[in-house]
């Protein structure tokens, strides 16, 4: 069974691929990991993406769509895929589902984390990082002991450019607009599950496995 994870940033989605990923057995293929893989391993590719990267540009939906369809490829058709921020637009789904129908598979259904700007951005602007070790927090859900210091080394923490709550905001209306065609093409082939993505993430996490345990009963 392969599954799309698609939301806007401040959804959660990461999380939950992470979690649903590892209890069903499913490969979790974000693209961001994977093109960090492909240019740590120096491949053609990789390091063409490793060109854009270094300029801060956006890698290009081709060889984005090339570094997925080698991954996907390389287990065939018996692998089962999570798809977590991929596609991004509706070129790179189109391209996704040439890959799978040439190894005889499909999407069989696209979560949307539905969030609202609200949640998102009390989300994202709560979020803290140490610059020393890379360690995560959140004010409401994983506050450091101190505030603002760092738990494993004692470091202060600095809070990313994109999680200030502007940034934020138009991070999201920029998502919805490049998104929303995406949403309808997924729509119309009758594969989109929307999620509350507001609610808290044992509840989320619950409704996504219902869906896909009627789903595998059905297939
Ligand atoms: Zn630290």
């Amino acid at each position: 069974m392969n599954v799309v994870f698609l939301g806007p940033p401040g959804a959660g989605k990461g999380t939950q691929a992470e979690v649903i990923s590892k209890e069903r057995g499913m490969e979790h293929i974000s693209t961001g990991d994977l093109l960090r893989g492909a240019v740590e391993r120096g491949s053609p590719r990789g390091r063409k993406a490793k060109e854009y990267m270094e300029k801060g540009l956006l890698v290009p939906d081709e060889l984005v769509v090339d570094i997925v369809a080698e991954r996907v490829s390389r287990d065939g058709s018996s692998g089962s895929f999570l798809f977590d921020g991929f596609p991004r637009n509706l070129a790179q789904a189109k391209a996704l589902d040439e890959t799978l129908k040439r190894l005889k598979d499909r999407v069989d259904v696209v979560f949307y984390f539905a969030v609202s700007e609200e949640i998102a951005v009390r989300r994202l602007s709560g979020r803290w990082m140490c610059p020393a070790c890379g360690a995560n927090y959140n004010e409401r859900y994983i506050p450091p002991k101190e505030e603002g210091i760092c738990d494993r080394c004692g470091k202060v923490l600095t809070q990313r450019q994109d999680d200030k709550v502007e940034t934020v905001k138009k991070r999201l209306k920029v998502y919805r607009e490049q998104t929303a065609d995406l949403i309808d093409y997924y729509e119309e082939r009758g594969v989109l599950r929307r999620v509350d993505a507001d609610l808290s993430v044992e509840e989320t996490h619950k409704e996504i496995n219902k869906t896909l345990t009627s789903l595998r009963k059905a297939r």
